[in-house]
């Protein structure tokens, strides 16, 4: 197993299958801090774009910062492959949030659309289990019927 040299993600192949396959919706890259969220995300069949793999997250209190990340080569490809959009998939916890806010930043004067993953409910949860937090990210993230 190695490291695929365009997406950062666990392959056995360099590229990896992901990058390879013509059919994927080169206008997306979904940027994500682990290759088990490439895994993840793969499971749902709901994405057909490519990836970017972090290889973590900002984290002050642990003293990872963007140049430990795998920042430099996702704005590498912003410039060479010129996707439509970039998807944000991090956790939604204190670090996913910083390493969105810094990468809308740092990517958003190349014009490119940069989106978060939306926060829901749990499937299958009821309304008045749900914490506030997470309620409330559901609210802000209704969309149209
Ligand atoms: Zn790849």
């Amino acid at each position: 197993m190695q490291l695929c040299s365009r997406c950062y993600s666990i392959t056995e192949e360099d590229p990896c299958s992901i990058c390879a396959d013509a059919r994927r919706d080169v206008r997306l890259i979904c940027v994500v801090a682990e290759a088990k969220d490439v895994f993840a995300i793969e499971r749902t069949s709901a994405y057909d774009g490519r990836y970017h793999v972090l290889g973590g997250l900002i984290s002050p209190m642990d003293g990872i910062g963007p140049s430990q990340l795998r920042v430099r080569e996702l704005v590498d490809r912003v410039a060479s492959e010129a996707p439509a959009e970039i998807i944000v998939a991090t956790n939604p916890n204190a670090e996913g949030e910083a390493t969105a806010l810094y990468l809308s930043r740092l990517l958003s004067p190349s014009g490119v659309a940069i989106t978060r993953l939306a926060y829901g409910l749990p499937i299958g949860g009821d309304l008045d289990y749900a914490d506030e937090n997470t309620l409330a990210r559901a609210i802000e993230g209704r969309r149209t019927l």
